[in-house]
């Protein structure tokens, strides 16, 4: 937990905690399908995760018996050994005990929903999903399992933003935003420097189901900057021309 969710709101103030991770936290992506599995994977990357993907069961119980991730994203049905039972084998080891799991599934029945939560998975998506909500529950784990390894709170300058409180604070004003502005700059804010497209936005912003109009971004991103920066502050959202977004890496750094 953040030390900040403490303080008043009428008070708000820049937490002093850097927006670096100590070191990135490893995910095992264990998924046959190709499409999705680079989709998780530039998704997962983009969030500053470091990623191993494999394709099969039987290579997934290598890897976790090798050296086991931070949390392992699996698919039910898969060649080799299925992930309901490469859940059951992780939870009757020590080492993959507590291991955090979140199942992949094209089923949406509740006995197997059931049945997966049972043999001890900790989280359930069903295909298909947004990502954002999947990256959301990547998250909410980590933060439980693994807190040295997810950054709650982000930092840059005289911004801060607090994943777990939905809460932006620009020196020392609480700065009001809309879940998709707040989820727009989470996103941009996660990796300084990066240039997403418009595209690339809606993918991950907005979700994979998401058909709209890629102007709908830069209204969106309006938004964002008029919230955030007052008359004569410097705005943290750069424009590339022709390519799309990216959040400042310079800000907040001396020159
Ligand atoms: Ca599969």
């Amino acid at each position: 937990m953040s030390d900040i969710s403490a303080q008043q709101a009428s008070e708000p103030r820049v937490p002093r905690t850097g927006s670096a991770a100590a070191a990135a936290a490893r995910i095992l992506v264990v998924e046959d399908e190709a499409a999705l599995s680079l989709l998780l994977t530039y998704n997962l990357e983009a969030e500053g995760f470091a990623v191993e993907r494999v394709e099969r069961g039987d290579e997934a119980e290598l890897r976790l018996a090798e050296s086991p991730p931070d949390l392992v994203i699996l698919d039910w049905m898969l060649p080799g050994v299925s992930g309901l039972e490469i859940c059951r084998r992780m939870r009757a080891r020590e080492a993959t005990r507590t291991l955090p799991v979140i199942m992949l599934t094209a089923r949406g029945d509740e006995s197997e929903r059931v049945r997966g939560l049972t043999i001890g998975a900790d989280d359930y998506i069903v295909k298909p999903f947004s990502v954002p909500e999947l990256m959301a529950r990547v998250r909410a784990l980590l933060r439980r399992s693994r807190p040295d390894r997810v950054a709650a709170i982000l930092v840059a300058g005289d911004l801060a933003l607090d994943r777990e409180n939905w809460r932006v604070v620009r020196s020392a004003r609480n700065v009001h935003l809309g879940p998709t502005e707040f989820r727009l700059l989470e996103y941009l804010m996660a990796k300084p420097g990066r240039v997403f497209s418009r595209a690339q936005l809606l993918d991950s912003v907005w979700g994979l189901s998401a058909e709209i109009d890629e102007r709908t971004v830069d209204v969106h991103v309006g938004r964002l900057r008029k919230a955030l920066s007052l008359a004569g502050e410097r705005d943290p959202i750069r424009t590339i021309r022709g390519a799309g977004y990216s959040f400042d890496e310079t800000f907040g750094k001396p020159d």
